[in-house]
């Protein structure tokens, strides 16, 4: 297991809060996080185990020069944090789908439910 490294560390790990969220399939399911990264320091991503994250951008209220300034008395889900998933550099390197940005979201609706090309008519076979 890799450990932190405390010398090259940003705290990143501590500058964030991120749920899991349903997996969208419709276009209001899209829309709906449309909306929520017009927000400022929200994004949602898929992540490379196909889980759908919704990720506020948010430093820790007990990170102090970055460090814990409340270490011994840590929620569980730090204490269960492993290096091996160190988020330095996080974004972008780690997810198959990032939303950051509303028209990101448009261009990805666009794309998905792009209206197809009705299939040109065969001519009329003649019975000669
Ligand atoms: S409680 Fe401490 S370890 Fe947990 S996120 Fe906040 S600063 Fe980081
Ligand atoms: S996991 Fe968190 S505490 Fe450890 S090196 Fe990475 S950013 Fe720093």
């Amino acid at each position: 297991m890799k450990k932190c490294v405390p010398d090259k560390c940003n705290a990143s790990c501590c500058r964030y809060a991120a749920i899991v969220i349903d997996a969208p399939t419709s276009k209001s399911d899209f829309e709906d996080i449309r909306w929520l990264i017009s927000h400022h320091n929200v994004a949602v991503y898929k992540d490379l185990e196909d889980d759908w994250v919704l990720e506020f951008e948010s430093p820790c209220k007990f990170l102090k020069d970055n460090r814990c300034s409340d270490y011994e008395n840590r929620p569980y889900i730090c204490r269960d944090y492993e290096a091996d998933t160190c988020t330095q550099n996080r974004r972008g390197k780690d997810s198959k789908i990032l939303f950051e940005e509303p028209a990101q979201v448009e261009a990805f609706v666009a794309k998905r439910w792009q209206k197809k090309k009705p299939a040109a008519k065969r001519p009329a076979s003649k019975n000669l």
